[in-house]
């Protein structure tokens, strides 16, 4: 673990764990800032595939009034 550390290398955590949905509002909240913003691949620490799948899944939410767009 301290190894891992030390690479700074950071996991996607949804390569890490599990998928999001965007219907998991707690999970898709982490995702967006303050200002109801997606957060960039810097922020969210997910690969290209799934900051793509992050967005997509925002943007249902937002759809889905589940999140607001802006807060
Ligand atoms: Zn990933």
């Amino acid at each position: 673990m301290a190894e891992f550390f030390r690479k700074k290398k950071k996991i996607c955590q949804m390569c890490a764990n599990k998928d999001i949905n965007y219907k998991d509002v707690a999970i898709i909240s982490k995702y967006i800032t303050e200002k109801g913003k997606i957060m960039n691949r810097r922020m969210t620490g997910a690969c290209a595939k799934h900051q793509r799948h992050i967005a997509q899944q925002v943007k249902w939410a937002r759809f889905m009034a589940l999140i607001p767009y802006v807060k």
